[in-house]
């Protein structure tokens, strides 16, 4: 724990994954006092792939820590879609599909990120894990905070870095489907032995409204991601908490598929890592409510469908940092991070409505197009960089502390 001086900030963050960590590592930088709680034991290892991608790109070099990621870069060759059948519709970049820039943009294992972050900043700031917030009680000199553990502490600000379904909105700001925009989807994430012969490739089987996934991300990797993604025109609440109603869903969901779906549906069942959620987006009219700002998912999640969920947690992360260090009143740093960094997540969010979900779609007529326009992007292999991915321009660091 830094030894705290009187004249410090204190911060405390909930959440230790992607915005957590970035958010402490510049705000000590900043001459801040952090704490940061987990509710889990330890940073979240493990986990799908993700992209980090444009203006999150300068947030990860200021931090030192772009090189050793290009090191963990996934660098995926090919990207195959299947027909219902099983048999080859195109095979191709992966670059072409996603709108990266090759030799800048990077894919990397979730955890391998979060492992990166948090190795920045341990030994600055205060970690506590397995514990969370259970009450803030906000006063004109502060926030009090009564944690799970039953410990009770005051700090001048919080934030709510704890995700889509974050627990620091929920207390401040209302209960989540107020701010939820349900995208469709459900979908399940987990890991499964590479009995397939797959290196450094996807490959995705489509039939109208259901997708599953097999993705090797390590030459030399036994194991495998599988992801089934599935159509759902109303939210499966009821499901949400219960792990077993989830596998029942997807396995009547999937009954009947081809390809090698039912071996994907048989190693869900035996998968210790099950990810099970819905797609979709955190909306909110304010970011901050007095002396709490939210950050990343839980502010501004895009959904998966964007892949932008990492960046904008990045970006945002540093944006609020250094709002926070430019401003002595947090009232006008919290209004300077939302004005500087909304047009940019409106952007990102906004490209769900401009085919982020052409990877997935529910009707014949629609996975015909899909594939034609796959086949397109064939015949012409150069990117396109999206314009989102970079539309904010990362201003420089405020002075260090
Ligand atoms: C299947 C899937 C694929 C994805 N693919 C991509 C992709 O390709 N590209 C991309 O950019 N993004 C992708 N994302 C999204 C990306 O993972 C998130 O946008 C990103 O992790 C958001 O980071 P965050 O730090 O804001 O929140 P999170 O990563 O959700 O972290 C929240 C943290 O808070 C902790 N926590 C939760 N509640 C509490 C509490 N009450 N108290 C204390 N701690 C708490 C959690 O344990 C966790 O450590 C994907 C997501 C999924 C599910």
């Amino acid at each position: 724990m830094t030894s705290l001086n009187t004249s410090q900030r204190e911060v405390l963050i909930s959440g230790a994954s992607l915005a957590g960590p970035t958010l402490a590592y510049w705000l000590h930088r900043y001459g801040f006092a952090v704490t940061v709680v987990e509710k889990a034991s330890a940073p979240r290892g493990g986990g799908y792939p993700i992209d980090v991608r444009g203006t999150a790109i300068e947030v990860v070099r200021r931090m030192g820590i772009l090189p050793q990621l290009q090191q963990a870069h996934i660098d995926t060759g090919r990207f195959t879609f299947l027909g219902a059948d099983g048999g080859e519709v195109v095979a191709l970049h992966p670059y072409a599909v996603a709108g990266s820039v090759e030799g800048q943009d990077l894919e990397i294992g979730r955890g391998d990120l979060t492992a990166a972050l948090y190795a920045t900043v341990r030994d600055d700031v205060e970690f506590v894990f397995d514990d969370s917030v259970d009450t803030l009680d906000e006063n004109p000199h502060g926030v009090d905070v009564t944690f799970r553990s039953g410990k009770q502490r005051t700090f001048d600000l919080v934030v709510g870095a704890d995700g889509m379904h974050s627990g620091t909105r929920r207390i401040v700001f209302g209960p989540e489907p107020e701010f939820h925009r349900y995208l469709g989807y459900g979908f399940v994430v987990f890991t499964m032995p590479n009995t397939f012969g797959l290196s450094r490739e996807l490959m995705m089987w489509n039939t109208p409204g259901r997708a599953a996934a097999l993705y090797a991300t390590g030459e030399t990797h036994d194991e495998v991601h599988a992801f089934l993604n599935f159509h759902q025109p109303e939210q499966p609440l009821d499901v949400l908490r219960d792990p077993e109603a989830q596998r029942e869903l997807v396995a009547r969901t999937y009954a009947g598929a081809g390809w090698e779906v039912p071996s994907l549906v048989k190693a869900m069942y035996e998968a210790d890592d099950l990810f099970f959620d819905t797609a979709g987006q955190i909306r909110m009219p304010a970011w901050s409510s007095g002396r709490v700002a939210l950050v990343g998912d839980a502010a501004y999640a895009p959904s998966f469908l964007t892949g932008q969920g990492s960046s904008l947690a990045l970006v945002g992360a540093y944006m609020l940092a250094r709002s926070l260090a430019t401003h002595g009143d947090h009232v006008a740093a919290f209004c300077a991070y939302e004005r500087d960094t909304r047009e940019f997540v409106t952007m990102n969010q906004a490209l769900v409505d401009k085919g982020g979900a052409r990877l997935f779609p529910t009707t014949a007529e629609a996975l015909e197009q899909r594939n034609a326009m796959l086949r397109d992007l064939v015949a012409m292999p150069a990117t396109t960089p999206q314009p989102a991915h970079s539309a904010l321009v990362l201003p420089e660091p405020a002075p260090a502390v």
